[in-house]
């Protein structure tokens, strides 16, 4: 019966989940949750691989069933897109996210940024400016201390639209970062016009440095290209002591993953940070 405190990283089985909520359907349950606030927030610390200091962290959604326990957000986030309440679920992490992080500023802690994913539904010029003025505004947290993430296939998907909108969201003062970078196919030419500020190689690079050597090259050429148009790199899904120490070597500026640490709630989060200096 003691399970230790790390349960809440196990998520319930896809099969669990699929026969629980047949007789009710999965949206309903998903607006219910939403409602009921069963949607939680996990944060994942980044490290500066230079100083081994707390460099920002990522905030991933996790949905905290009464009987099933914990939901994957690769099994709910599909069903939210398509029936479109992600729009709602994605305004609820922005605020969750920049309130809890302003909390923390008001508790006399110094904030990292604080990275938050958005959907391809969420990724309309009005819709998604307004979201993010409101929720900035409604925290008080300063703009620069939150970040975006997109995917790299979002962005690509209509390049031309993505600039206006990524350009309007830098006039807000927010960073932005290209997420699951290196499975999307960027030309070149497209990626310089982009006004990123970071570049998240994707996990399926990291997996495979040291040993293959393919990865290898892949994530080193990764790096020297965000480098080269200005923009910092954060290495997702270290696991390993290896797989840091090459990242190092290669200068990559930031690592995220298990080896550093899993995603946390937000009292464990808030331990990892350090009072703000006076002077
Ligand atoms: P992502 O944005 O690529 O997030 C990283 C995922 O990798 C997270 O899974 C994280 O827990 C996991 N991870 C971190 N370090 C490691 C590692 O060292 N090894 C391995 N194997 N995995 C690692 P998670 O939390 O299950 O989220 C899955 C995906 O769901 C995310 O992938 C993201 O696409 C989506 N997602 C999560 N939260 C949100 C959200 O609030 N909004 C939206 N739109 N999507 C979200
Ligand atoms: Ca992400
Ligand atoms: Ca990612
Ligand atoms: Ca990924």
């Amino acid at each position: 019966k003691e399970l230790g405190k790390n349960t809440y990283q196990f998520y319930a089985s896809e099969m669990n989940v699929a026969h629980h909520v047949s007789h009710l359907s999965l949206e309903n349950a998903l607006r219910f949750a939403l409602e009921r606030k069963q949607l939680q927030l996990v944060y994942q610390p980044q490290y500066d691989l230079l100083t081994g200091q707390l460099a920002g962290m990522e905030c991933l959604i996790r949905w905290c069933h009464p009987e099933l326990g914990l939901i994957s957000p690769a099994q709910f986030i599909p069903i939210a897109e398509e029936n479109g309440l992600i729009v709602a679920m994605g305004d609820w992490v922005l605020n969750e996210a920049c309130h809890t992080a302003q909390q923390w500023r008001l508790a006399g802690l110094e904030v990292p940024r604080i990275a938050v994913n958005l959907s391809v539904r969420q990724f309309k010029p009005l819709l998604l400016v307004n979201q993010i003025k409101l929720a900035l505004s409604s925290s008080g947290l300063p703009a620069h201390l939150l970040e975006l993430e997109v995917t790299e296939s979002v962005i690509m998907k209509r390049v031309n639209e993505a600039v206006e909108i990524l350009r309007e969201l830098k006039l807000l003062g927010v960073q932005l970062a290209i997420d699951d970078f290196g499975t999307g196919y960027s030309s070149l030419s497209q990626l310089k016009v982009l006004p990123l500020d970071v570049l998240k190689i994707d996990r399926s690079f990291i997996e495979g440095i040291p040993a293959n050597q393919d990865d290898v090259v892949i994530a080193e050429t990764i790096m020297i290209l965000a480098r080269k148009m200005g923009m910092s790199v954060v290495a997702e899904g270290v696991e390993t002591a290896k797989q840091m120490q090459l990242l190092q070597k290669m200068g990559c500026d930031v690592g995220q993953g298990y080896f550093f640490s899993r995603p946390i709630p937000a009292l464990e989060m808030q331990a990892l940070l350090k009072p703000i200096q006076s002077n």
